[in-house]
């Protein structure tokens, strides 16, 4: 596995998925990313993950993208869809399978859960299954392949996130070998977000903490394709009333793009930076970019 640093370049990037509008914690994804990214100078692109239909909502993109150029964001280049990018992720799994890395997994889900022990994180989202690897010397007798897993063997991956510092994660005992094809024929986010960050060149990765438990796989798929691994920062969810992340299943709002300034400025207040009084979007993001600068996620 070989070790990478991050492109010396500063792009950033946000990758909704569109599985519904933009509400007040994509949004703050969103504006994390973008500040941090105008702050060092950088690019910021848009990359929509549409890479499962069945959880899709027709015409979330569009919803997502008319409320952040509302709210006056500006994205750097062509908004890239996952959706026409699967000739990139089976390339990069034909080699993780050329190494050796990748095997049919016959498991359907209840058996896993049968079988399974919790992991030792993901205490956001609820304990994640590990898996026990009971198809990793070969598929049961008479059993189909459905997914394609991962070997993670007994690799510890430590990396660093900029706010939470040094992580050292085992992850055999976090996940175990993990999904890279699902049993629908779809590519897991996984490694679709691992590929695309290369070769988009993204150096900085900006995105909420529900997301810091899958660093460690993305870290491994990084060094055992030989890609540099980003920088990442992951920034205070906005949880719902009943303590769990906002989403769309407990009831986001749509961001209400006619107030664009309260929404910018609510934002911001979560992200703990005091917002800028601001008459206009036009002056809010550069009082916002100068705040950031200032701020402790810079530090
Ligand atoms: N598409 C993911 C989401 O909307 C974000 C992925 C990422 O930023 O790595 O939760």
């Amino acid at each position: 596995m070989t070790h990478r640093p991050p492109p010396s370049r500063y792009i950033g990037r946000f990758a909704p998925s569109p599985t519904g509008p933009l509400h007040a914690g994509s949004l703050v994804a969103a504006m994390g990313s973008y500040l941090d990214a105008r702050a060092h100078g950088g690019l910021w692109l848009i990359r929509i993950e549409d890479l499962d239909p069945p959880r899709e909502v027709p015409g979330a993109r569009r919803a997502i993208l008319e409320a952040l150029r509302a709210l006056g964001f500006e994205h750097d280049g062509a908004v890239e869809l996952q959706s026409e990018r699967g000739a990139h992720y089976a390339r990069a799994f034909e080699r993780l399978r050329a190494l050796g890395l990748v095997y049919p997994c016959a498991c359907t889900r209840r058996e896993i859960a049968d079988s399974a022990l919790p992991g030792a994180g993901g205490a956001q989202r609820g304990r994640e299954l590990v898996y026990p690897g009971t198809c990793r010397n070969g598929l049961p007798p008479g059993r189909e392949p459905r997914a394609w897993r991962v070997r993670v063997g007994d690799a510890t991956i430590a990396w660093r996130d900029r706010a939470a510092g040094a992580r050292t994660e085992r992850l055999a005992e976090r996940v175990g070998d993990f999904v890279l094809r699902r049993a629908d024929g779809l590519w897991a986010y996984q490694l679709a977000v691992v590929v695309d960050d290369a070769l988009q060149q993204i150096s900085d990765v900006v995105r909420g903490e529900d997301l810091i438990d899958s660093t460690a796989r993305q870290v491994y798929l990084q060094r055992s394709l030989g890609f540099p691994t980003p920088r990442y920062l992951h920034l205070p969810l906005v949880l719902a009333g009943d303590g769990e992340k906002l989403s769309k299943q407990n009831g986001a709002r749509a961001i209400d793009t006619a107030r664009p300034l309260e929404a910018l400025g609510q934002a911001l207040a979560h992200l703990g930076v005091d917002p800028p009084a601001a008459r206009s979007v036009a002056d809010f993001w550069p009082a916002a970019v100068a705040a950031w600068r200032q701020s402790r996620w810079m530090r």
